[in-house]
Parts: C-alpha cells; sequence; structure tokens
C-alpha cells in the first residue's frame, strides 16, 4: 500500500495559518502598526483604500530592515524579538510569534521597502501568496514602507466573507483608537481614501484622548494614578455623568498592550456603583503595569487576552484606584484637560498649580542693548513733543517696568483709541503710506507702521496669554468656518490659547465651527482669514523654530493682525501708535527682529546739504 501522508507545501501552510492572525483588515492594520512600534518609530503614517480591502500601507520612520533580515521577516516563526523560552516570560515588544508577516504574504500581494540607518540604500521586496517576486535595491527614507494590496485575493472565501466598507473601517479605526491611545509619544496620520482623517501630534495621554474622540472629553477626564504592590495603573476615567449606553470606549492596556478583560470590567464598574445608572458604561482609559513575568500573554493568537498569576489582587487595585479617583473628582468638579496624570501630585499639594499647569510663559530677558535702548530712547523725546505723556514718560524708569506709560490694555486697538489722550500740536506725517515721520530731539524719527504695530501687538498678546483672557468683539451674526481635519484637531488643541487672543467660537458640526466674535482690535481683514493665517503661521513656526505654544500663537497673531504698509492712518492713529510703541518693554525690533524705527540724525541732515 502506497504511503499517503505529505508535508504541506509552505505556502499552503502559511495560508491556513494566516487564518489565525489575519482575519480582517484591521488585523493587518494592528501587525504592521506593533511592528513600527517596536521598530521605535517617531511618526507613523497609515493609509487604507476601500476599509483596506484594496490597499493598507504603513510608513515609519523606525529600524528598519537589513536585505537579508528583509528577505527573512516572511518566514514563518521569523522574528527578532525572541530567542529562548525564557524571553517568553520578559516580553517588552507586541511582536514575538514572528507570524505576522508571514500571514499576510499568504494572503495578499504585498510590497516591502526597508532601509537601515546606516546602509545607502534600501531594499524593495516584492511578494504575492507567500512567492517572491523580486528584491532589488531602492533609495528611500530610514525606515519601513509596506503595502499591502487586495487581501485574500488568493482566497475568495475569505474575501467574500468580509463585511461591508462601513464595517470593516469601524474595527480598522477600532485598532488604530486602540495603538494610538497606548502611544501618546508618538506621531500618527491616518489616510483613507485620501483623506486625512486623524493628524495626532505627539503629546500628553489627555490630548490623544480628546484628539481621538472629540473636544467634550475635555470636561469628562478624570486623571488616575496609584502605584501599589508593584502594580502601577495610570490613565483617565470618565465623570459618572458622562456614562454612556454602550461599552464603545473602555479601553485596558496592560503593559501598554491592549487587553480585553472582562474581569477588570467588573472592577471599575463596581467602583462606579451607584453613580450611574444600571446598563450604562464608564468611560476609561487605564494602563497597568506590572513585571511582565507576572503575565502570560500567550494565551490566543491574536493576543488580547491576558492571564495574570493574581488576578485577584490586580481587580482589586483598579477597583480601589478608580474609586479614589472618583472621590477626588467630587472635591474638583472641574477639570483642565491640559492636566495629565503626572501632574496628581503636585494637585495634593498645590491645587492652583493643577489647574493652571503651564501658566509659566517664558519672559524673554532684555539684552543688554536693549537696556541701553531703553534709557536712551527716552532723551530721544525731549523737547520733541510737548504731551503729557511724553512727559511722564520721560520722568519714569523704563528700566524693566513700562506700565506707567503703557496705554491702558484696551486702548491698543489704537486705531479706535480715544483721542483725548493724545496732543494735537504734535507734527506727524504718514509718507508712502507705510512710514510715520516725526521730529525729535536729535533729527528726524522715521517709524515703520507695519513694524512698529507687529511689536505692540505681540506684547499685547502675550499679556493677553498670560492672563488667559482677550477682549472680545462680538459679532451679531456667527460667521460659519469649515476647516480640514488637521487645522480643526490643531485649533482644538489651541483653543485655550486662541480664546485668550480674543476670538470666540463653538464647534459646530464636523471639522467646522462658529466664530462668534474676533479679539477687539482693528483688524483689516476678516476674522476667518485672520484665524487660518494664525494657523498657518503657528504650523509654519512650530516646524521651523522651537518657540513654547504661547510664543509661537502671539508672534503669529501678532504678524497677521498687523496693519500693513499701505494702509492709510490719521494723525491721531499716528500719534497713538508712535505713543503705545514707545510703551513696549522693547520698542526697538519686532519680535522677528526687524527695526520698527529709525533715527536721521540731524548732523547728518546737515551733511546732506554741504
Ligand atoms: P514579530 O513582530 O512577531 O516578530 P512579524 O512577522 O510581525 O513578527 O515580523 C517579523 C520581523 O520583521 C520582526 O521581528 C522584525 O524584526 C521585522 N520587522 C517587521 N516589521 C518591521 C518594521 N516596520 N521595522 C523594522 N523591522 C520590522
Ligand atoms: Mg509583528
Amino acid at each position: 500500500m502506497a504511503d499517503v501522508i505529505q508535508l504541506l507545501p509552505d505556502s499552503l501552510a502559511n495560508q491556513i495559518a494566516a487564518g489565525e492572525v489575519v482575519q480582517r483588515p484591521a488585523s493587518v492594520v494592528k501587525e504592521l502598526l506593533e511592528n513600527a512600534i517596536d521598530a521605535q518609530s517617531g511618526e507613523i503614517t497609515l493609509i487604507v483604500k476601500d476599509a483596506g480591502k484594496t490597499l493598507i500601507q504603513i510608513i515609519d520612520d523606525g529600524a528598519g530592515m537589513t536585505e537579508t533580515d528583509a528577505r527573512m521577516c516572511f518566514e514563518r516563526h521569523a522574528t527578532s524579538k525572541i530567542r529562548k523560552t525564557e524571553d517568553l516570560f520578559s516580553i517588552k515588544t507586541m511582536g514575538f510569534r514572528g507570524e505576522a508577516l508571514a500571514s499576510i504574504a499568504a494572503v495578499a500581494q504585498v510590497e516591502l521597502k526597508t532601509r537601515k540607518e546606516d546602509s545607502p540604500l534600501g531594499t524593495h521586496i516584492v511578494i504575492e501568496g507567500s512567492k517572491f517576486k523580486s528584491q532589488e535595491d531602492v533609495a528611500i527614507a530610514r525606515g519601513t514602507n509596506i503595502l499591502v494590496k487586495n487581501l485574500f485575493y488568493n482566497v475568495p472565501a475569505r474575501r467574500n466573507f468580509l463585511k461591508s466598507n462601513p464595517v470593516e473601517l469601524r474595527h480598522l479605526m477600532d485598532e488604530f483608537h486602540r495603538i494610538a491611545l497606548a502611544n501618546p509619544d508618538i506621531l500618527f496620520s491616518f489616510f483613507q481614501n485620501d483623506l486625512e482623517v486623524y493628524h495626532l501630534k505627539p503629546g500628553k495621554l489627555s490630548h490623544r484622548i480628546i484628539h481621538l474622540f472629540g473636544k467634550s472629553y475635555q470636561q469628562q477626564l478624570v486623571p488616575c494614578q496609584e502605584e501599589i504592590e508593584g502594580v502601577k495603573i495610570t490613565g483617565y476615567i470618565g465623570k459618572p455623568e458622562n456614562a454612556k449606553k454602550n461599552r464603545g470606549e473602555q479601553f485596558f492596556f496592560v503593559n501598554n498592550r491592549f487587553i480585553k478583560s472582562s474581569y477588570l470590567n467588573h472592577a471599575v464598574v463596581n467602583a462606579y456603583r451607584g453613580l450611574i445608572p444600571e446598563n450604562s458604561f464608564p468611560f476609561f482609559v487605564l494602563f497597568i503595569e506590572l513585571d511582565p513575568k507576572h503575565i502570560d500573554i500567550n494565551v490566543h493568537p491574536t493576543k488580547t487576552e491576558v492571564k495574570f498569576d493574581d488576578e485577584k489582587t490586580i481587580y482589586s487595585i483598579v477597583k480601589s484606584t478608580v474609586t479614589k479617583s472618583l472621590g477626588t473628582f467630587n472635591l474638583t468638579p472641574s477639570m483642565d484637560y491640559s492636566i495629565d496624570t503626572n501632574f496628581i501630585q503636585s494637585f495634593h499639594k498645590d491645587e492652583k498649580a493643577f489647574r493652571n499647569p503651564d501658566t509659566s510663559f517664558p519672559k524673554k530677558e532684555l539684552s543688554e542693548r536693549d537696556k541701553e535702548n531703553l534709557k536712551n530712547w527716552e532723551d530721544l523725546y525731549i523737547g520733541a513733543f510737548e504731551s503729557e505723556r511724553f512727559e511722564e514718560l520721560a520722568k519714569s524708569d523704563f528700566e524693566g517696568k513700562s506700565s506707567e506709560f503703557t496705554i491702558e490694555s484696551d486702548a491698543n486697538k489704537f486705531i479706535d483709541s480715544e483721542t483725548e489722550n493724545v496732543k494735537t500740536g504734535t507734527t506727524v506725517l504718514q509718507i508712502h503710506l507705510s512710514y510715520i515721520v516725526t521730529s525729535v530731539k536729535s533729527g528726524l524719527m522715521i517709524v515703520d507702521q507695519q513694524h512698529a504695530h507687529e511689536r505692540i501687538l505681540f506684547e499685547k498678546f502675550t499679556r493677553n496669554l498670560e492672563q488667559n483672557k482677550g477682549h472680545v468683539q462680538q459679532f451679531l451674526f456667527p460667521e460659519t468656518v469649515e476647516l480640514n481635519h488637521a487645522d480643526f484637531i490643531l485649533l482644538k488643541d489651541l483653543e485655550l490659547e486662541i480664546k485668550s487672543l480674543g476670538f470666540a467660537f463653538e464647534e459646530f458640526g464636523k471639522n467646522t465651527i462658529a466664530l462668534n466674535g474676533v479679539p477687539s482690535i482693528s483688524i483689516q481683514k476678516s476674522g476667518k482669514d485672520l484665524l487660518l493665517e494664525v494657523l498657518n503661521d503657528f504650523k509654519r513656526n512650530h516646524s521651523e523654530y522651537s518657540y513654547d505654544k504661547k510664543e509661537n500663537i502671539a508672534r503669529a497673531m501678532a504678524k497677521n493682525a498687523a496693519i500693513k504698509r499701505g494702509g492709510t492712518l490719521n494723525k491721531e492713529e499716528m500719534i497713538s501708535l508712535i505713543d503705545q510703541l514707545f510703551g513696549c518693554s522693547n520698542p526697538n525690533y519686532t519680535p522677528d527682529g526687524e527695526k520698527t524705527y529709525c533715527i536721521l540724525d540731524v548732523k547728518n541732515i546737515e551733511k546732506m546739504f554741504n
């Protein structure tokens, strides 16, 4: 009798094994995102088409692979992450089975481009249904760029089994949310059919939650932090009144890996007992950290289950942590979203610091030259103007203190400033609709109206941001402004600051705001244009310079709101402008270091005639 048993060919074995790992596009997204994270990436881009059915592409700036590794990675049980049995008990990476790429390549058309930092060229591999098609050199940026096309193209039964695009997209989003939450320090972009759905800048967990789930979460986050017996718990829970009818937004992470555990869910719900109605579900994002030797994550191939050594202890720690945070929250009804859990300690000591953690807007030190100028310029004026204001000014001490001269901050909307403060006897002249010329003690002073106004506004907005308040000029009718998603997210991120400038707005549907008011300074453009320009400049400054957030906004705003060259000014406006410029703590330059005025010395004027 002939023997009948044969080993399956690799490609078929892989295809069968793939069923375990790759159930739908979302599984591919999860595996590839995890690989990018394991590769220490700082920036990850996810691109999908048709809910991932036709294309899933992931680009990272991580470690990359060598030419040989790039080929190896598609073999089954090929991994760089564990080597021996003991390693299983100290796993720090997301992956470790070495199955994902082999499985994905068995059921899709895959292209991999990857380069390590130290190799001049990268490598480009094409593999379809487990069969290598090609490998060649390619010039690419450091990191890995992997493309998965036509998932299940060779397994029609599987492909037909996929659900509608919205359903598949929801699964995919779920995976993306989990990974984005667990890695707030990584920049994630997510494009679906060429539209950027998310652009998540690296930052605090609280910001990540708000960017993912919406601004309304800002009000409802309660921080949690506890460490008991080597088990550390951090994260946020939702206020009881925000509990939902479905259990959508509940996240547990164990050593940064998303897990599902009805047992631990119960611990949280138990802590909310009596605070929320039956059958409603509180929001939470909780991170549990403990020594990996006390857990076994090897129980399921898709790895969302975990076995703990001592489940009961974890249960009671989770419950007591949540209970404690809910208790704290009762004492502190309103939370500031810019707080992260690591502020909790200081909160107990100093409630004010907790509510307002980043009010420390660094003051620019005046350079020696600036101080010198400040001293000198008072001489400049003596005898030139007779206005009381300037007399006052000449008397006052300008070292580090300009308040006596500064017009009450509101009068900084100089175009509407009350003229009674300005002596009409002064001679000022506007030339080329750009420069203001006036006589000073030593000769002729020429003020660049645009630069001067930029300086004035910069200092004004800096003050507004420090004090968290700005003066709003309310609109009679709100203006709706539609933004692209990235700008919308940015605006939400900067909401507190933008509002401190004097913009009033509220969310008004998807990516849209209703603009209810603008800063009460005279602006020569629409509020919408101004807002968009400020956002644009903010982004540009952000990528080019390392300004802190408030300084960046004050600069962007000053630049865009300042009167431009070419604008007519009447006499009162000109005098007021000069008046305010020399009320600034540093009147000589714009924030960008451009001169605001210059003096033509009498001696030089004399020379011109000899
Ligand atoms: P696992 O992640 O379980 O090790 P995978 O099949 O997902 O298995 O990946 C196999 C190997 O390929 C990984 O161990 C890693 O060395 C390498 N690899 C995969 N993706 C990347 C990536 N984006 N950047 C660098 N190396 C990667
Ligand atoms: Mg992996």
